[in-house]
């Protein structure tokens, strides 16, 4: 059976915005704690950012909460830092996109005006700091007695901050009879402690990331500056024999498709490369897979819907276009490869900005991806402006993810690396990248 998100008990508004957000199938987090959650039972979730545990607890606590209804909050979020709090609030406003519910993140360092006017025009879904939270619900701008749902996120990092005593007063002000839900990347005892405290027999759900991967498979990684880069290394190492059967990974069907189309455009023809990503319909995928698994295609391109559940062997390169941003995709995708004792590669292609996921994904594998230099024949053009701009700017949220104190420097790159002529033509640069 394919692995998608309708085996979930979730409404279509839900499963159109996951759709939306290009989800093909749960992550593994997702399949274990969607139907735990969702059957009303409290979690313990021990999972790592990069699992896809935002959406986990969401997606089961929106399909319950389903719809705006009255004027108090129903589902209390914590999260220790601003961006956390931001990040699962824009989480929200992502897979509730299709419903009526009304949400807001409030936290400290900022004002208290907006986050009060939203508080009084009425909430489903309140997303907080812990003390920020006390300081409103002290001045009494928060009811608590319509909360059904508790939710703590990255609770290991609340407990280092310091907001034990937040927490255990917010405790004693919300309703006794409700859910709750705890996570924390790590699970050391002032965890444990928090747990028993807080949860009442929690089904405790672990993803730990496979620590291993393949001993059979060779790894490689390739320091790409720019997308062009990277379509340009791709064409150079599929012109080589040596690959006669990969899977090219993207992590969008956008980016699967423009490699797909950049590969049509250099003379590969349908028995040669087939793209495969949710948009593409049952039919046409499932002759895809087959084709590929006959061997009759050498190339797949394809997202992560390829990577798990369905059984290709004898894969002799996967290439990951994109790094993943579900770690553990990193491992099941190069699990493809190097299966029953035979000889695997697995390529990765990294931008600056992908950096930051690598660090991660070679703790969670306990070993460094061997770097290798771009081959001398591959070209490696100057990373467009519009480009450089997105990589900065994600460097920025990254570093700000990791230390809520840092400001961000891209503001000021900006104005230093902005080259004359482009700080006055806006739309020029935007019409370049387009026609890329
Ligand atoms: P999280 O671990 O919740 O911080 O999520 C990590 C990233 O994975 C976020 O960028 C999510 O948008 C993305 N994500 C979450 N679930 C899925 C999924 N099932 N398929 C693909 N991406 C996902």
């Amino acid at each position: 059976m394919e692995n998608t998100f309708n085996q979930f008990d979730l409404n279509k508004q839900l499963l159109n915005a996951v759709e939306d957000l290009g989800y093909t199938s749960p992550s593994p987090i997702q399949e274990k704690a969607i139907p735990v959650i969702s059957h009303g039972h409290d979690v313990l979730g021990i999972a790592q950012t990069g699992t896809g545990k935002t959406a986990a607890f969401l997606l089961p606590v929106l399909m319950k909460i389903k719809y705006a209804q009255g004027d108090h909050i129903r589902c209390l979020i914590l999260a220790p830092t601003r961006e956390l709090a931001i990040q699962i609030d824009t989480a929200v406003t992502e897979l509730a996109k299709y419903t009526d519910l009304r949400h807001k993140a409030i936290y400290g360092g900022t004002g208290t005006k907006s986050q009060i006017e939203a508080l009084q025009s009425g909430l489903d879904i309140l997303v907080a700091t812990p003390g920020r939270f006390m300081d409103l619900y002290l001045k009494g701008e928060i009811v608590t007695k319509a909360i059904q749902y508790m939710i703590m996120d990255e609770a290991d990092k609340m407990m280092d901050m310091g907001f034990m005593p937040q927490i255990r007063k917010i405790l004693e002000v919300i309703p006794r009879k409700r859910k709750n839900l705890l996570f924390s990347a790590t699970f050391p005892e002032k965890v444990e402690r928090l747990s028993e405290e807080f949860l009442e027999a929690p089904v405790r759900i672990e993803v730990t990331p496979q620590a291993t991967t393949a001993e059979t498979v060779e790894q490689a990684l390739y320091e790409t500056p720019n997308f062009r880069t990277k379509i340009n290394l791709l064409e150079f190492l599929l012109s080589k024999d040596e690959i006669t059967r990969g899977i090219v990974f993207c992590r969008t069907k956008a980016v699967a498709d423009n490699v797909f189309k950049f590969l049509e455009r250099k003379g590969m023809k349908e028995d040669e490369v087939r793209v495969i990503h949710a948009n593409k319909g049952q039919n046409t995928r499932i002759n895809s897979m087959n084709a590929f698994r006959e061997g009759a295609v050498r190339i797949l391109v394809s997202t992560d819907v390829a990577a798990r559940g369905i059984d290709i062997q004898e894969v002799s390169h996967v290439i990951n276009f994109d790094v993943p941003v579900i770690y553990e995709d990193y491992v099941h995708r190069i699990g493809r490869t190097g299966r029953a004792n035979l000889e695997g590669q697995a390529i990765t292609f990294m931008t600056p900005a992908e950096e930051y996921h690598i660090a991660k994904i070679e703790k969670i594998i306990r070993s460094e991806i061997p770097r290798k230099p771009i081959p001398t024949e591959v070209n490696v053009p100057e990373t467009p402006f519009e480009e450089q701009q997105g990589i900065l700017r994600e460097i920025d949220n990254q570093r700000k993810r990791e230390d809520p104190n840092f400001k961000g420097a891209f503001h000021e790159k900006k104005a230093k690396n902005r080259p004359k002529d482009q700080r006055t033509s806006k739309h020029k640069a935007r019409g370049k990248k387009r026609r890329r």
